[in-house]
């Protein structure tokens, strides 16, 4: 949800859904009804394997990009006029009324904030503005612009307030943003109007942020592929494949969306504490769980935390999978990941 205009990043999402299937033939495939469409800032495709067919189906799919559209003018904090621009348009002064999905969300964000001591963080808005990475305004900042911008960033100053159900930024300037969160918000939501609408099986991908309702056709496990953390590699080109069933898989990483300056990629995932990105020898986080909203907060959390610190968390919450590779080509992968990942790529190699 960086930007509405990320043509680049949405090319390489439609590619990485066409191959992101893999065991689906074509007969299969044209039993099923699937839409894609540009919102939240990315390429999104609902496909209903396993349900409603026909009109039933393209009306399910109707209201499934509708509410997509809903997200996007609350949460989106690219756009104008979005709930979340006005409440960063009124920083440092009111606290301004919010819905209950737009604190839902926050609160999860906030959450997050707290457990990795402020690496990950929603009040990063100015610092993302500022490199506009995934924009066509992305640039390389002065030093002193970073400062400036870093000096904004606190998650403490965000006033949440469940019981006025208002936000309010403290100081003057702040500015939230939830685009590490809200196509995993997203994710879930569709899960659930899908379910409701009578759907047994559906693949949601929000831009690569997959959730894979119910089982495959026949019943099997999903095949999900995780796709190679390298900007060289070509699409469709998998690191691994995560298998299960009734599961998102999510992937932060330094791959899709940088900028080349001066010789250097300044890929998107940016630290609060230097204002320039995270930089801790790793190149991609993938977590496989059952909530969507969890797993795209902490595949981007556990990125800026870093190997260590990231498994240490990992480790204290329950459900999780996770898969973490660095710039070396090692796999590491938490004690569950092992019964749902397999390494596919021989230009990786699992570490012990
Ligand atoms: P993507 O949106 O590409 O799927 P992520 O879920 O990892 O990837 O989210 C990256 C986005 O999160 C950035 O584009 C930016 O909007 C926001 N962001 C960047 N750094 C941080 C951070 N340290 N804490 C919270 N959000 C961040
Ligand atoms: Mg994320």
């Amino acid at each position: 949800m960086t930007t509405p205009t990320r043509r680049g990043a949405a090319f390489g999402a439609l590619l990485a859904f066409l191959s992101l299937f893999l065991g689906c033939s074509s007969s299969r495939a044209s039993a099923e009804t699937s839409r894609t469409d540009f919102v939240l800032g990315t390429l999104c495709t609902v496909r209903i394997v396993e349900g409603p067919k026909g009109a039933k189906a393209e009306k399910l799919l109707d209201g499934a990009f509708a509410r997509l559209r809903a997200i996007e003018e609350r949460l989106s904090a690219n756009k104008e006029g979005t709930e979340l621009a006005r409440i960063n348009e009124a920083a440092g002064r009111a606290a301004l009324p919010a819905s209950d999905e737009l604190r839902l969300v926050l609160g999860k964000a906030l959450e997050y904030a707290r457990l990795s001591g402020g690496a990950f963080d929603p009040s990063i808005g100015p610092l993302v503005k500022l490199w506009g990475i995934g924009s066509d305004a992305a640039r390389l900042p002065a030093r002193s612009e970073i400062e400036a911008a870093r000096r904004l960033i606190d998650w403490r100053a965000v006033e949440l307030d469940e019981a006025a159900k208002t936000v309010r930024l403290a100081r003057p300037g702040m500015r939230l943003d939830l685009g590490a969160i809200a196509k995993g918000y997203a994710a879930d939501e569709l899960k659930r109007l899908l379910a409701a609408g009578g759907v047994k099986a559906a693949i949601v991908d929000l831009g690569g942020n997959v959730y894979a309702l119910g089982a495959k056709r026949g019943g099997g496990n999903w095949r999900i592929g995780v796709q190679v953390p390298d900007p060289q590699a070509g699409r469709g080109e998998y690191l691994g494949i995560v298998e299960g069933l009734d599961m998102t898989v999510v992937t932060s990483g330094v791959y899709e969306r940088f900028l080349e300056a001066g010789g250097k990629r300044y890929h998107h995932i940016l630290d609060p504490a230097t204002g320039y990105p995270v930089e801790n020898g790793l190149v991609s986080v993938t977590i496989a769980t059952g909530s969507s909203i969890d797993a795209d907060a902490l595949s981007t959390t556990l990125f800026t935390m870093g190997r260590e610190r990231g498994m240490a968390l990992a480790a204290k919450l329950p459900g999780l999978s996770v898969v973490m590779v660095d710039a070396a080509g090692k796999v590491y992968l938490s004690p569950g990941a092992s019964k749902v990942f397999t390494l596919t790529s021989a230009a990786y190699t699992l570490a012990d």
